[in-house]
This record gives C-alpha cells, sequence and structure tokens, in this order.
C-alpha cells in the first residue's frame, strides 16, 4: 500500500469513526430523554413548591436560584446575567361592585397589567355595553367619555387555540386605542373563558398602559350585559390595590456546554421562567424550563461533547413585554453574529409538529437533516411564518436566525395565563418526547457540518418585517414603537 492510498485509509477510517461516535451520542441522549428523568419532579418543585413567578416577585427571585442550582447539580455550568425591567407591577387585592338601586353584586376580576392603582374609595362610574368594541361600537355610541366599557369577548377552546388566542390580542390594540382616545374610564373585558375562570395577559400598550383595565368572570359579564339590555342603568365601582414601582433590574439564567470544535459558534435554546401570577405557570412555561434543564443534565450525564457550543437559556421578563431575551440580544451583541441557530420552545406539552421559520426559508433543508434523529416522533411540518410574542422576537429583529416549535394545541389555549395553569394540565408522556424532538435538532446544529445561512442584514430583516406583515403583530404586544424608533431590533 502507498503511502497516498494509507492516508486516505486513515481519514476514512477516522472520518467514519468520528460520524459513528456523532450518531452514537445522538443515539445515547435521545433514550435518555424517553427513559425517566427527573424532569417531572423537577416541573413539580417549580410549580407546585416555588408556584407562580412573576418577574419582580421573590418566588421569581427564588426560581432563578433553583433553575442555577439545577444545572450546577448537573455538572452544567451556568449563571445569572441581568436585564432592565421597566416598570415593577402586581396586584395586591381588588373589590368589584356592579350595582344600581335594586340591584348588586361583587364579581371576580383581576386587574391586567400596567393597570394603574385606583385611589382608596375606587373608580366609580356608569357601566355601558360596548358589545366587541369595535369601531362601529364606538362610532354608535356618542356616550363613551367618562364610563367604564364592557367588552364582550368570543369564548377561547382548545379548538380555536393559539390563532383565537391571537385574535384576542389583536382586537385590543384598537379597542384599547379607542378607550384611550375617547376618554373611557376603563375597560371591563369579559373573560373569554368559561366556569369563572380569569387570567391576564400584557396590554396592547405593553408597560406603557396607562388605561384602567380589568378581566371579569364571563358569568357576571354576561348577568351584567344581560341586565343593561333589559334597560337596567348599571355602575361599576373598582378598587385596585396594586403595587407599582419604576425600572429594576431582573436575571436570566444562562447555561453552557463548551464546543469542542468551534467554541465561539454558538446554539441556543430558551424557554422563559417567569410566569404570570394566577396559576403556576406549569404548561406556560414551566414545562419546558424543565425539559431545558433536562437536555443539559443528560448531556453532560453522557459525557457529549458538541462541536459548537451550546446554551440553555432560562429568559425572564418573558410576560411583561419579552424583557429577558432582550437584554441577552444587547448583552451579546458583539456574538449575535455567531449565533448559529436560537430556538424557542413555549406553548405547554402538546406535541411537537414542526417548526416556525421566522422567514428564514433557507433554513428548512438543515433543520429536516437535524430532525432525522427523531424522525418517528414526527411528522414534522415546518411553517415559514414569522412568530411575534415569545423569546424568539429579538433574535429574529436582529437577524439571527431563530425557530420556534409549533405545537399541538392539547390544552394551552383554554388554560392561557389562568388560574388553572397548574401542574396537573401537564403532558408528561408528551413532555419527554418533546425535550428528545428538541435535544436532537440542539445537538444536530451543534454538530452539522454546513452552515449555509449567515445573519441576516438591516436591509434583509426590514424587507422581512413587511413580507411577513407583523407590524400589527408587533403592535398587540406594545413593540412597535421601538422598532420604529430603533431602540429594539437590528439598527435600521
Ligand atoms: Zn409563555
Amino acid at each position: 500500500m502507498n503511502k497516498f492510498l494509507l492516508s486516505v485509509f486513515v481519514s476514512i477510517y477516522f472520518l467514519s469513526t468520528n460520524t459513528l461516535a456523532v450518531n452514537t451520542e445522538m443515539k445515547t441522549l435521545i433514550t435518555a430523554l424517553k427513559e425517566p428523568t427527573p424532569i417531572i419532579s423537577d416541573l413539580k418543585q417549580l410549580t407546585d413548591e416555588i408556584g407562580s413567578r412573576m418577574t419582580g416577585s421573590p418566588a421569581n427571585i427564588k426560581s432563578i436560584e433553583w433553575a442555577l442550582a439545577k444545572f450546577k447539580e448537573a455538572g452544567v455550568d451556568a449563571h445569572k446575567e441581568s436585564f432592565n425591567m421597566p416598570r415593577a407591577w402586581s396586584e395586591l387585592s381588588n373589590n368589584v361592585k356592579v350595582f344600581n338601586e335594586n340591584i348588586s353584586f361583587s364579581p371576580n376580576v383581576v386587574s391586567m397589567p400596567f393597570t394603574s392603582k385606583t385611589a382608596k374609595s375606587g373608580l366609580s362610574a356608569a357601566l355601558i355595553d360596548l358589545k366587541k368594541g369595535d369601531k362601529s361600537a364606538f362610532l354608535n355610541n356618542k356616550v363613551i367619555k367618562g364610563k367604564w366599557l364592557l367588552i364582550e369577548t368570543a369564548l377561547l377552546t382548545d379548538e380555536s387555540g393559539v390563532h383565537g388566542l391571537f385574535q384576542e390580542y389583536l382586537d385590543a390594540v384598537d379597542i384599547e386605542a379607542n378607550a384611550y382616545k375617547e376618554g373611557a374610564a376603563g375597560i371591563v373585558y369579559m373573560s373569554s373563558r368559561p366556569q369563572n375562570l380569569l387570567y391576564r395577559h400584557l396590554p396592547s400598550n405593553g408597560a406603557d398602559n396607562k388605561l384602567p383595565i380589568i378581566v371579569m368572570e364571563r358569568e357576571s359579564a354576561l348577568k351584567a350585559q344581560r341586565l343593561l339590555a333589559q334597560g337596567h342603568q348599571l355602575s361599576l365601582t373598582a378598587q385596585l390595590n396594586i403595587s407599582e414601582e419604576s425600572s429594576y433590574r431582573a436575571n436570566n439564567v444562562i447555561a453552557e456546554i463548551k464546543g469542542s470544535t468551534y467554541p465561539d459558534e454558538i446554539v441556543l435554546i430558551s424557554a422563559h421562567i417567569d410566569s404570570f401570577d394566577l396559576g403556576t405557570g406549569a404548561l406556560d412555561n414551566g414545562a419546558n424550563v424543565s425539559l431545558i434543564i433536562d437536555i443539559a443534565r443528560q448531556m453532560k450525564k453522557y459525557n457529549i461533547k458538541p462541536k459548537r457550543t451550546i446554551r440553555f437559556a432560562l429568559f425572564n421578563g418573558e410576560e411583561q413585554g419579552i424583557y429577558g431575551s432582550y437584554g441577552y440580544t444587547q448583552l451579546h451583541a458583539d456574538e449575535l453574529d455567531k449565533h448559529i441557530m436560537t430556538t424557542t420552545i413555549d406553548l405547554g406539552t402538546g406535541k411537537i409538529n414542526g417548526f416556525y421559520t421566522n422567514g428564514r426559508k433557507e433554513i428548512t433543508a438543515a433543520l429536516n437533516k437535524v430532525l432525522e434523529p427523531v424522525q418517528g416522533l414526527g411528522p414534522f411540518n415546518h411553517i415559514n411564518e414569522a412568530v411575534v410574542g415569545t423569546d424568539n422576537y429579538d433574535f429574529m429583529m436582529q437577524g439571527v436566525a431563530n425557530l420556534v416549535a409549533d405545537q399541538g394545541n392539547a390544552n394551552y389555549a383554554s388554560n392561557y395565563h389562568a388560574q388553572s395553569d397548574t401542574f396537573d394540565k401537564v403532558d408528561q408522556k408528551q413532555l419527554k418526547l418533546n425535550a428528545a424532538v428538541i435535544a436532537a435538532l440542539t445537538l444536530g446544529y451543534a454538530n452539522l457540518e454546513d452552515v449555509t445561512w449567515q445573519r441576516q442584514s438591516s436591509a434583509q430583516v426590514v424587507s422581512m418585517v413587511k413580507e411577513f406583515d407583523i407590524e400589527t403583530s408587533m403592535k398587540t404586544f406594545g413593540l412597535y414603537e421601538s422598532w420604529t424608533n430603533n431602540t429594539r431590533g437590528i439598527s435600521h
């Protein structure tokens, strides 16, 4: 055998043993995640013991320390990274009365985030039925000024799913803008969930909201609507006891397994650790926090060595305006070119049906390739839409390739941000299968031979915004202004 042939054989041998090792590692990781792991007991601790984790709350701070300890126990390097939260807000208590001379009832309500506190005696005004609060309702009603506006909502079911949810957010943009413009006293949303279920989510102006907004249990709101239709005049007094402060610092948890070949290239997976405070944030998003910790733990346990660096991000401040991941993109601005792929999982424990590719069609071929080892858990169909409303946002707006897991509706929408988002709603079996999918994707990207895409330019991001028509969605989450005035997203 001549020297040349020998060297060819040797390199083929090393190449194939290398590929073999990579495949073995992938199999080991997937198998490990499907077998019993601490993922479920972790989630019980996070939701039942620590509980709801609204950013800025003591429980939120506790959850950050908890997650940090979980990574460290698993032998994974982890640290906290701080970021700015523009406004501290929490509702301490409330008391609402609907009444006239003959009728009086006290419905259960919650304030929408960033609603200011009322005077001790409460905010009293006539309650009027503004139907669905569309343009014609505002036009046809000359007496909006100084009134509480009762707004009817469509029933949100698991069938209407995430699209139903998005419609709710979308409708709120004009309703809240018109109510503010016309000088309404405040908005009373009929809860979109039955059985007296309450929930809260971000108003369309986010932390800049200036309007009193409450959600009233559906059954009481329907009663008020019937009474008004019968010609009864009703008043509403809302005493909202709210704790509010200016900006403060909060923390993300960032863990990392260094790449063996390209340590400066980064593959990031994320879930947000904060929640709203009514339930215990099990579906949104404790389940996927546990999933991310479990992937890191199993990778370390089986000594899996990715070629690129894998970053496990537990972002904070998501629910109140996606501030944790925004802070991350600011802090790591110099590294963003090196972020090969960033993936967000934030839709509970429904089966992963594929991924939103967020305007990056060119990444689909590689995406299918990295999902090959978990094909049996598919089929996976990817959707090239641009998602606004979770932690992919600032990566997308910075031109960094980003994915959001598209998950089956399961029971996510009906429990969304509600008192009922608790551990018992979690599909434990599916959560573990989803962990295997996200692990395959992550390790797959970390070991991928050819990365054929790169960070988008400012012009490309601008054209993505236009092409996918996301300006309206940006408005629903209070994100539009910061994009147009260049304080958030790639400079343009
Ligand atoms: Zn979420």
